[in-house]
């Protein structure tokens, strides 16, 4: 083993249990003042940290945890987060890719 330091460890806004960060998604205020998934964390400001999972989603929205972590007034449109977990939260435990950039094989050869 290699002389590690630390995890950061943050605590998800739904469920409240502590993960290492890289398991987590991290929230953040636009510009706007509007909640937007902060996935690459590099969104300057408050930010919330949560699972991606449908569950924490709605648990953090039932006790409005969003607009207390990200001192915000009222509840936010927590939309982006659902549809950003609806569309990664099934692939907890594989890499963040790091290129945002799909590549699509459309071609099809031979066959
Ligand atoms: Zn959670």
């Amino acid at each position: 083993m290699v002389n590690t330091s630390h995890v950061p460890e943050r605590t998800c806004i739904g469920c409240r249990g502590k993960a290492p960060q890289v398991h987590l998604l991290r929230l953040a205020l636009t510009d706007s003042g509007e909640l937007a998934v902060d996935a690459r964390a590099l969104m300057p400001g408050r930010g919330a940290w949560i699972h991606p999972d449908p569950g924490c989603v709605d648990l953090a929205e039932r006790r409005r945890a969003f607009g207390r972590a990200l001192r915000m007034r009222g509840s936010p449109d927590v939309t982006p987060v659902r549809d950003w977990v609806g569309l990664h939260g099934a692939d907890r435990g594989r890499a963040q890719s790091p290129s945002p950039t799909g590549e699509r094989q459309t071609d099809s050869k031979g066959g």
